[in-house]
């Protein structure tokens, strides 16, 4: 067999095997173990991005909503027990986005002394639409049951979206 040659690949000359630059154009000529570095890095770069894509795309709702900046601030809330027997939760939140948020709910869920869920109720702020940087009261009311210990509170879009909140509880009262 004939000496290896190199194959230039910007103009296609065949050079001799220990050449460095192309004799027809001058041009630096890869080995081919050079090229087939290059190759691999590609193969390797390109199946990084097809993952990172894919990832992307598996990423929940919930989860891509919470890399956005908050829209809304709890303020305060407070729950007790009403001489009718309703277990209130009441409270204030604020808008903190640029726009203004229409039809905004809020859903309070209860749990026992545990993590059980024991009961949720839903019901629309008082005020809509919420203007941007204005505060809104909101109350929840539902059946008292000996069991509730603790609750959470979410706010939604009419859509059942969850909005996301920045809980400065116990931190804001001084801006009241
Ligand atoms: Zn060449």
């Amino acid at each position: 067999m004939a000496a290896r040659k190199k194959r230039c690949r910007f103009c296609g000359a065949i050079n001799p095997g220990e050449a460095t630059v192309c004799e027809l154009c001058s041009r630096t000529l890869s080995s081919k173990r050079h090229t087939m570095v290059k190759s691999i890095i590609g193969i390797v770069l390109g199946i990084a991005l097809i993952v990172v894509i894919y990832a992307i795309q598996k990423t929940p709702l919930h989860i891509t909503g919470s890399l956005h900046a908050p829209r809304l601030e709890l303020i305060s809330s407070s729950g007790y027990a009403s001489i009718s027997g309703e277990m209130i939760v009441e409270g204030k939140v604020r808008n903190i986005g640029g726009d203004m948020l229409e039809d905004i709910q809020v859903t309070v869920s209860w749990y026992d002394k545990q993590v059980n869920k024991i009961s949720k109720a839903k019901s629309d702020i008082y005020l809509n639409p919420v203007l941007s940087f204005q505060v809104s009261p909101f109350r929840v009311s539902m059946p008292h049951d000996p069991q509730m210990g603790r609750y959470d509170i979410s706010f939604t879009t009419p859509k059942g979206e969850a909005i996301y909140t920045r809980d400065v509880r116990g931190k804001a009262e001084a801006n009241e």
